[in-house]
């Protein structure tokens, strides 16, 4: 699924697997690691990516898929824990065949090329989520 170096205490330069799925990918780094709280951040290509848009008049989601060949221009991410388990929130921008870009709330995508990130673990178990009944989000929580 990746590879990794550890190049300092708690800070890592992955490298994840052509066609592997990014978003469980940084999850199952988080769980093989046991990091409770960091970031993330990175650039590689896709050859699909499923972005989430809330509407925060009528709290609705909307999910949209797009399946063409991508420059991940710009991940960035941050990790968390809800309910004990790995809790990430995942933007990125990419960059179609013209060099528009389009970008959002990343639900998930799949390398096709490479996938380089950087993740670095806060080593603080206190940055939780809970979820704010006012927007309807899972807001940091700091315990
Ligand atoms: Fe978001």
């Amino acid at each position: 699924m990746y590879k990794y170096k550890e190049y300092a205490p708690g800070r890592y330069v992955l490298s994840l697997d052509n066609h592997v799925e990014i978003f469980s990918s940084i999850e199952a780094f988080c769980k093989e690691k046991n990091i409770l709280s960091g970031r993330v951040d990175g650039l590689g290509a896709v050859s699909e990516a499923t972005f989430r848009y809330l509407n925060p008049s009528t709290m609705q989601y909307v999910d949209k898929t797009f399946c063409e060949q991508m420059e991940i221009t710009n991940l960035t991410g941050n990790i968390s824990r809800k309910d004990g388990k790995p809790y990430l929130h995942v933007h990125i921008t990419a960059s179609r065949s013209d060099y528009s870009c389009i970008g959002g709330h990343m639900l998930s995508g799949v390398v096709n090329g490479a996938c380089e990130l950087f993740v670095e673990d806060f080593a603080c178990p206190s940055i939780g989520r809970y979820k704010d009944t006012e927007t309807g989000l899972n807001l940091y929580k700091f315990d």
